[in-house]
C-alpha cells in the first residue's frame, strides 16, 4: 500500500466530523466569529432546524476581498497574530470552522470591511469545499453567511441527527449560552419564520443582570443574589439562586470561563459543596457564574468543541468558587425566596373564591374548602424550655455540654403582650402562635410566619459551627486503637491525605497492609462507629475530594445534634420567648433556611394581604 497525502477537502471533512456534530455546532462557530469580529448585533435565521439553511448576519468588522478568499482555507485565522497559543483572546483561533463547514455544505459568504474603500461588498460561494469565483455583491457593512444543505456532502452524519425539535433546542441552548456571556451584543433567533428570541443589547454595570433577567424569566430580582470575588489570579462574578429557590436537576447551572460556556465537574462540585448546608440533597441551585482568568492559567485546548477545560491550579479555582458563593449566601441573610410567599398567596385565593364558586368550570380544578376555624394559641405562662427527647446518651450529652455553651434561648416566660417597640426589626414583633408550631409576627409592612423548630435548629447549628471554627479541634485518644480493615487502594488513598486528616483531629496509620489503626478522633465524633465513619469518609473523599469530607462529616453530625436539641414544633412559647427567637434569627447567618434547606419563615407584605381582600 503506498502512502498518499489527503486532499484538502478530505482533510476538512475529517475535521468537520470532529468540530461539527450537528447544525447547532455550525451556529455556535458562526456566531462566535461574528462576536470575534466585534459585531454589536447578530441575527440568526434557520430553516428546518438548520439542515436546509442557516443564515447569520452581523454588523461586525467584515472582511476585505483578499481575506474573504483566504478565510475558508484550512488553518487561516486572523486571531493568533503572534502565533502564541497560550494567549487566546478570541473565541476562535484554529482557523478550522469555516473550511470545515464549507467542505460539507453549500456556503455563501458576503462581506464588506468597515474601514475599506471598497465600493461594494464581495461574495464567495463554496460548494462542498470547492471555491467558486469571487464576485461583487450588495451589502452595506459586516458579514452575511448562508449555509445551505449542511452535511449534504457527508450523508452519514445526517442520519445521526435527531428530530427537528431536538435540533432546534440544541440551537436555542447554544444561542442562550452565547447570549448570557455577551450581554452587550443584540441577538435574535428565527426558526422557520418564527422569532424564538430577540434580545436587545445591554451595556454598563447592569448589563449581565438585564440580560439574565430577559433570559431566565424567573423573577430574577427577588430570587437571585449577586456573586463577586476578585482574586488576582481569577475573577468571578454572576448570579446564584437563593437556597430556597432550587430545582430538581442541575440543568440551570451555567459556567463560563473567559466567556466560553464550559461543562466542568470541578465547578459543579464546588457549587454543591458551597450549598451543602443550605439545600436538601437531590435539589440544585440555579447558577450563572462567569470566571475570568489569565488564558495562560486555563487550557481550553483540550477539545475542539472547547466545552472541557483544564485548570493549572484546580484547587485554587475550586476554593475561589466556594468562597464566592458562600459569601453571597451569607449576604442573602434573612431573605427567603419570594416564590414561597407567591405560593402562599395563590393558595389563599382559591379559598376565598371557593365560598361563591365551588368549582371552576372546565378547569378540572378542585378547591379545598376553608378549614373550619383557625386555631390561635395565646401565649401561656411559665412555658419554660422543656428538654426534647434525644437520641444521645447521657455520656454524649455531658461531653457536648463541655464543648458548647448553653445554646437555647433562656426562656423566662412572663405574661406579656404585643411589644410595639420591636416592630421595626426585620422579622417584626411576635403576636402569637398557631398550632404550637408557627410564630406569627407583625412587621412594619406586613407579617411573618416562622416555623419555630426549623428556625431554632438553624440558629443552634450556626452557633455550634462557630464554636468549632474558633476553637482548636478537641481530640480524644482511643484507649485501644480501632483497627479498620480496608481494600489496599483505599488505604493508599487515605494515607495520602493523612496530614490533612490529622489537622482536623483524625489520626491513623497503616496497619499490616490491609488495615488502618485509628488512634485519635475529634472529640465530637468519639461515640461514632469508627469503621462506618471511615467508610463514609472514603465515600465522601471520592465524591468531594480531599479533607472536605471530614469537615462535612462533622457538620453533618452537628446538624443532627442541632435538630434534636431545638425547640420542637408543638411546644407553646410566650410572646417574650418568640421575640427572643426572632431577634436570634436576625443575629445569625443563614437563618432563611433550616439545616435541611427548608425555609424557616415566609413573609407576606401588607400589599399582598390587601390584594387578597381586594383592597387595592
Ligand atoms: P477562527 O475563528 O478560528 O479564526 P474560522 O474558520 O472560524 O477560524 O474563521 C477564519 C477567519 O475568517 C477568522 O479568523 C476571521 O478573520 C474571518 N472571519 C470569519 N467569520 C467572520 C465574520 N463574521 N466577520 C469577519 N471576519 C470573519
Ligand atoms: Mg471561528
Amino acid at each position: 500500500m503506498s502512502i498518499k497525502i489527503l486532499s484538502n477537502t478530505t482533510v476538512n471533512r475529517i475535521a468537520a466530523g470532529e468540530v461539527l456534530e450537528r447544525p447547532a455546532s455550525a451556529v455556535k462557530e458562526l456566531v462566535e466569529n461574528s462576536i470575534d469580529a466585534r459585531a454589536s448585533k447578530v441575527d440568526v435565521i434557520i430553516e428546518n432546524a438548520g439542515r436546509n439553511l442557516i443564515t447569520i448576519i452581523d454588523n461586525g468588522l467584515g472582511m476585505h476581498k483578499d481575506d474573504l478568499s483566504l478565510c475558508v482555507e484550512r488553518h487561516a485565522t486572523s486571531k493568533l497574530p503572534a502565533e502564541d497559543i497560550n494567549q487566546i483572546e478570541f473565541f476562535g483561533f484554529r482557523g478550522e470552522a469555516l473550511p470545515s463547514i464549507a467542505s460539507v455544505s453549500r456556503m455563501n459568504i458576503t462581506s464588506r470591511q468597515q474601514d475599506a474603500q471598497d465600493e461594494f461588498a464581495w461574495n464567495l460561494e463554496i460548494i462542498g469545499g470547492a471555491k467558486q469565483e469571487l464576485s461583487p455583491a450588495p451589502l452595506s457593512l459586516g458579514t452575511k453567511i448562508e449555509v445551505r444543505d449542511l452535511f449534504f456532502a457527508t450523508p452519514a452524519r445526517l442520519k445521526f441527527l435527531k428530530t427537528e425539535k431536538t435540533e432546534i433546542n440544541y440551537i436555542k441552548d447554544i444561542m442562550t449560552k452565547i447570549a448570557m456571556a455577551n450581554p452587550e451584543v443584540a441577538l435574535s433567533l428565527t426558526s422557520d419564520g418564527k422569532e424564538l428570541f430577540n434580545l436587545k443589547a445591554h451595556v454598563g454595570e447592569k448589563a449581565l443582570y438585564n440580560r439574565l433577567n430577559d433570559l431566565v424569566k424567573k423573577d430574577f430580582k427577588e430570587n437571585f443574589s449577586y456573586v463577586e470575588l476578585n482574586d488576582h489570579e481569577c475573577k468571578i462574578n454572576g448570579y446564584i439562586s437563593l437556597p430556597t429557590f432550587n430545582a430538581g436537576t442541575s440543568v440551570e447551572q451555567y459556567f463560563f470561563i473567559n466567556k466560553r460556556p464550559v461543562r466542568d465537574k470541578l465547578l459543579s462540585m464546588a457549587v454543591k459543596i458551597a450549598y451543602q448546608d443550605f439545600i436538601p440533597s437531590g435539589r440544585y441551585p440555579l447558577v450563572y457564574l462567569f470566571l475570568d482568568m489569565d488564558p495562560a492559567l486555563v487550557d481550553v485546548n483540550v477539545h475542539p468543541s472547547k466545552l472541557e477545560v483544564r485548570f493549572k491550579d484546580a484547587a485554587l479555582v475550586r476554593s475561589i468558587v466556594i468562597s464566592a458563593i458562600k459569601q453571597s449566601i451569607r449576604n442573602i441573610g434573612q431573605k427567603a425566596s419570594n416564590h414561597l410567599s407567591n405560593a402562599t398567596i395563590n393558595s389563599f385565593i382559591p379559598n376565598v373564591i371557593a365560598q361563591t364558586i365551588p368549582r371552576l368550570e372546565g378547569s378540572g380544578q378542585q378547591y379545598t374548602p376553608m378549614p373550619s376555624k383557625p386555631s390561635f394559641t395565646m401565649p401561656k405562662n411559665n412555658a419554660s424550655m422543656q428538654s426534647s427527647p434525644s437520641v444521645f446518651t447521657a455520656e454524649q450529652k455531658s461531653d457536648m455540654k463541655q464543648i458548647f455553651a448553653p445554646t437555647a434561648p433562656v426562656m423566662q416566660a412572663e405574661p406579656n403582650d404585643f411589644d410595639k417597640n420591636q416592630i421595626d426589626f426585620p422579622l417584626g414583633s411576635a403576636c402569637g402562635q398557631i398550632h404550637d408550631t408557627y410564630i406569627l409576627a407583625q412587621t412594619k409592612d406586613g407579617m411573618i410566619l416562622v416555623d419555630q423548630h426549623a428556625a431554632h435548629e438553624r440558629i443552634f447549628y450556626e452557633r455550634l459551627k462557630k464554636q468549632i471554627n474558633t476553637k482548636e479541634i478537641q481530640t480524644q485518644r482511643l484507649f485501644i486503637p480501632e483497627i479498620v480493615e480496608l481494600p489496599e487502594h483505599v488505604i493508599e488513598q487515605l494515607m495520602q491525605e493523612k496530614q490533612g486528616f490529622a489537622k482536623m483531629g483524625l489520626y491513623f496509620d497503616s496497619f499490616g497492609g490491609s488495615a488502618i489503626s485509628v488512634s485519635e478522633l475529634p472529640a465530637l465524633l468519639k461515640c461514632a462507629d469508627v469503621k462506618k465513619m471511615i467508610l463514609d469518609i472514603v465515600d465522601d473523599l471520592n465524591e468531594y475530594g480531599q479533607q472536605v469530607s471530614l469537615e462535612k462529616k462533622i457538620n453533618h453530625f452537628l446538624a443532627t445534634f442541632a435538630c434534636h436539641h431545638s425547640i420542637r414544633s408543638g411546644r407553646s412559647l410566650s410572646i417574650k420567648e418568640m421575640n427572643i427567637l426572632l431577634r436570634d434569627m436576625e443575629a445569625h447567618e443563614h437563618t432563611g433556611q433550616c439545616n435541611h434547606g427548608r425555609p424557616t419563615y415566609i413573609r407576606l407584605s401588607l400589599k399582598d394581604i390587601n390584594k387578597l381582600f381586594e383592597r387595592t
